[in-house]
């Protein structure tokens, strides 16, 4: 009876205008967030990772409620990003009737598909070649579901990434830069290619000026509680600034953990290994902030963090994520 007096915490759906639908994915895959822009056309921000293509064109067909496809935004250019910008372009037209639009930071790289000027051979991911039609950048406004954003920088998780912020009602789009729990791997700060720690404060500050209501966030559900969520990421960037080896450990757990999650199945514990050893990230990131360890004993170190916390499982000589596991001992 007493648990019945207890206050009972409840977790309640953001509520979002009618013109915008979130299209909630799993980790591998960022969330798409379609905006229907009038009665007959449609852009989408964002389209998840390549592997899961399939499952993001499906979903912004449905959202779109007979629209056309007109525009593809990206926040920044990921794999978990834009790994479905090439399948749903071609799905809505091609190049001509359906535009992609990249940040400004990125537009060349892009269009001369430079792969490690745009990350995926530094982190050893998986992408799906696309070209931009043009780009966006701090100051801009875009029109989208009906209204005005004001375009934000957001530097910290990556050099070029951009935030959307809808002054009305008080919307954020954040990508990866604010999630409900933390934000997205610092990565400028693994390389040295830009400023981390402080590139993320400078964007924390500007959503604490610009006072969202609530946040769609690149990964899990919209969320209200923004106050919190920024303590929580000011605390977790003072923790991560203060011992840099920890935020590079964790970085290293994280590329390790997405690179299982890519591969989607069990993988021999010795190609893993290598994949680790020789991604150009995961070698900078040793290199400069290892403390004398090297890449095979940090492999080591953060398999072993994987399967004792349960994000990944090994079956004899193969390893893989307890997703892939499930799979295929079924
Ligand atoms: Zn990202």
């Amino acid at each position: 009876m007493l648990r019945r007096l207890l206050p009972v915490p409840v977790m309640h759906p953001v509520r979002l205008p009618p013109s915008i639908h979130l299209l909630e994915h799993d980790w591998l895959s960022a969330n798409s967030v379609v905006c229907l822009d009038d009665p007959d056309s449609a852009s989408v921000i964002d389209t998840g990772h390549v592997v899961r293509c399939r499952q993001t064109c499906d979903g912004v067909r449905a959202a779109l409620q007979g629209r056309r496809l007109l525009r593809i935004v990206n926040t920044h250019l990921h794999s978990d990003h834009c790994g479905g910008n090439s399948a749903l372009q071609q799905e809505h037209g091609g190049p001509a009737q359906c535009a992609i639009v990249v940040p400004a930071g990125e537009l060349q790289a892009v269009n001369d598909w430079d792969e490690s000027g745009l990350s995926f051979v530094q982190t050893g991911q998986q992408a799906q070649s696309f070209r931009a039609a043009s780009s966006y950048a701090d100051g801009d406004v875009l029109q989208l579901a009906g209204m005005a954003w004001q375009v934000h920088a957001a530097a910290g998780h990556d050099n070029h990434a951009l935030m959307l912020f809808q002054p009305e009602a008080r919307l954020l789009i954040s990508g990866d830069a604010l999630w409900r729990y933390g934000f997205g791997v610092l990565f400028p700060e693994l390389d040295g290619s830009g400023e981390g720690f402080a590139g993320q404060r400078r964007t924390l500050r500007r959503m604490q000026e610009l006072r969202p209501a609530a946040v769609i966030p690149g990964h899990g559900a919209a969320f209200d509680d923004v106050d919190a969520a920024l303590a929580r990421a000011h605390a977790r960037l003072d923790l991560f600034e203060a011992d840099p080896r920890r935020h590079a450990w964790h970085a290293l757990r994280v590329l390790l953990k997405f690179h299982l999650l890519e591969q989607e199945s069990m993988v021999p514990l010795s190609q893993l290994r290598q994949w680790f050893v020789s991604t150009s990230l995961v070698r900078a990131t040793v290199r400069n902030h290892g403390q004398g360890v090297d890449a095979e004993q940090a492999f080591a170190e953060c398999l072993e963090a994987l399967l004792a916390g349960g994000a990944a499982v090994q079956r004899g000589a193969f390893v893989g994520d307890p997703q892939a596991d499930a799979a295929e001992s079924a």
